[in-house]
């Protein structure tokens, strides 16, 4: 039928023999990209950090940064020798355990250190390491990190930091990687007395150091990973709201430019509630009460930093003004409020422990985004934001990366990534079943570090349903499936092209005119079993189910 060949025409990217394209693009990795990503070499194992005191005082006129920050860790074997991670370009001043420095060596971005004794396997101990040099500048912030040196507009000095996926070494010494969060974190940034910074967590304590520099300490009370740790230094000024939830009462806190404080006023109150209510509902109670949820304006676009979210979409509606999906929806409200706020409970809460399952995070956070649509304006409104981002999809290569180097997978994490999960909730069939897995993802994994076999099991398990396929597919996969209607001996049937093993996902089909039918096609041809089926009558729910579709 013209229809259906037309709808393969317009998925353009697909190729029809999707057999053809099994297996991922060679990528070579090196020492380095071993060294940063490798979760399971012993030099990394051998340790269960727990605590960090990061200290450093930023010298904005130098772009120079200085301090320590210490380790605090159980030893989960003996141990003399151990990894962290510092990038190259900054110096290591010295190591120092129980009052005595220690040897190190390094290897590009890692350090190793050996003790002097057998660290006993249980043991309780820590370290710190003693650290200054220029930091890599940001290219391009949020995507190219770094530290952020700008200026506000009445020309203060404005300082970020944003470096996710390139890791949180580059600006102090820690453990990089996704894998091991400490349960508590101070982080004590000291600035040019009359600026302020602006961390996670809650202010302690302010210092006036004498010499020129005020020392700003914030205490986070709950896991974080490395790369949600910030300074933000401006010329802030604050405001302060609480919203009752499902915890009971969350403080609201907003820190902005002076000048954008009504602007900002304006644009927080007319999203933040909202967001905070739709996500509770969907995924339950926000994961970070003790340390509050905060808004801190950055001179970048913005990032998920936990309990103190960066924010620069310029207090207007859409990303940047514009709408993602392409429906109108997405101009009703604030994207980095929404999007980033999102990330608190996919990405925060729930923390992939590799980098290549950055899909954890992106893919439920894009379709938070919908969820925040569906709150508000009801699930049809929902259903089309979802379905209009299909247009950003680009199937390049799979969204799931290369484990152990510290590679994420194709940026189709955010689209075709929500566009998965919203079928998945088709399929599944019972939004209060999909809104109680939702929130039992982040009861079950708070405040924990996942698999992909973590997530991909309980969504199977709670639903009954076996979605290992449906998942394989869309994350390992770069090609979509399709679903090939045929005429044998004079019955339609139907199968499903694709690359997963086992694949049979249930698909909605209806005769023309008549209602919806779930189907369950494997990869071999079968007869459709819906009363007068048949070439030209057959329609396939395409709206909900991002697929191709193929009637020889
Ligand atoms: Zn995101």
């Amino acid at each position: 039928m013209k229809k259906y060949k037309l709808l393969i025409l317009a998925l353009g990217l697909v190729s029809l023999k999707a057999s053809a394209q099994l297996g991922k693009p060679k990528e070579t990795f090196t020492r380095a990209d071993t060294l940063r990503g490798d979760l399971t070499t012993p030099l990394r194992t051998c340790y269960d950090i727990g605590y960090y005191h990061l200290d450093v005082k930023f010298d904005i006129d130098h772009k120079f940064i200085s301090g320590s920050t210490l380790f605090k860790f159980a030893a989960t074997q003996d141990f003399t020798k151990l990894q962290f991670d510092l990038f190259a370009n900054l110096k290591v001043e010295k190591v120092v355990y129980k009052g005595q420095e220690l040897p190190y060596t390094r290897e590009f971005n890692a350090v190793f250190v050996t003790f002097p004794t057998t660290i006993a396997k249980g043991n309780k101990d820590e370290f710190t390491v003693y650290f200054s040099g220029n930091p890599i500048i940001a290219k391009n912030a949020p995507w190219d990190g770094g530290i952020v040196f700008k200026a506000d507009s009445l020309g203060n000095p404005w300082v970020a930091t944003a470096c996710q996926g390139m890791g949180a070494s580059v600006w102090w010494p820690n453990k990089d990687q996704q894998a091991d969060e400490v349960d508590s974190a101070l982080i004590s940034i000291s600035v040019p007395t009359g600026l302020q910074d602006v961390s996670n967590g809650r202010l302690r304590k302010v210092t006036d150091l004498g010499n020129g520099y005020t020392r700003y300490d914030w205490f986070v009370a709950n896991p974080i990973n490395n790369y949600d740790i910030e300074a933000n230094i401006g010329k802030y000024t604050h405001f302060n709201d609480t919203y009752d939830g499902e915890k009971g009462k969350l403080t609201l806190d907003y820190w902005v430019l002076s000048y954008n404080l009504e602007k900002a006023k304006k644009q927080f109150g007319e999203n933040v509630k909202d967001m905070i209510k739709a996500f509770e509902h969907w995924f339950g109670p926000y994961p970070f009460y003790e340390d509050g949820y905060k808004l801190i304006e950055a001179p970048h676009l913005g990032m998920e930093h936990q309990s103190g979210t960066a924010y620069g979409n310029h207090f207007i509606n859409g990303y940047l003004g514009r709408d993602l999906s392409g429906t109108g929806w997405g101009l009703k409200w604030d994207f980095i409020i929404v999007h980033e706020s999102g990330h608190e409970w996919f990405g925060n809460n729930i923390t992939s422990k590799d980098l290549a399952d950055m899909w954890i995070h992106e893919s439920f956070t894009n379709y938070s985004e919908s969820l925040f649509v569906e709150q508000r304006y009801g699930k049809q409104a929902g259903q089309e934001y979802v379905h209009g981002t299909r247009m950003n999809i680009v199937n390049d290569r799979p969204i799931v990366g290369t484990y152990g180097v510290n590679k994420e997978g194709s940026g189709d994490m955010y689209y075709k990534g929500g566009n998965l999960l919203n079928m998945v909730r088709t399929i599944i069939n019972d939004d209060e079943k999909w809104r109680n897995i939702l929130r039992g993802l982040n009861k079950t994994f708070y405040h924990q570090t996942v698999t992909y076999d973590d997530i991909v099991d309980y969504i199977s398990d709670q639903s009954g349903k076996n979605l290992k396929p449906v998942f394989d597919q869309y994350l390992h996969y770069k090609n979509i499936p399709i679903l090939e209607f045929m005429v044998i001996r004079g019955k339609l049937n139907c199968r499903w092209q694709a690359d997963a093993k086992g694949f049979n996902m249930p698909v909605r089909v209806k005769v023309k005119g008549g209602d919806y039918h779930f189907i369950q096609p494997t990869t071999w041809f079968r007869p459709i079993t819906i009363t007068n089926a048949a070439k030209d009558n057959i329609e396939v729910d395409t709206f909900n189910y991002y697929i191709g579709v193929l009637v020889d």
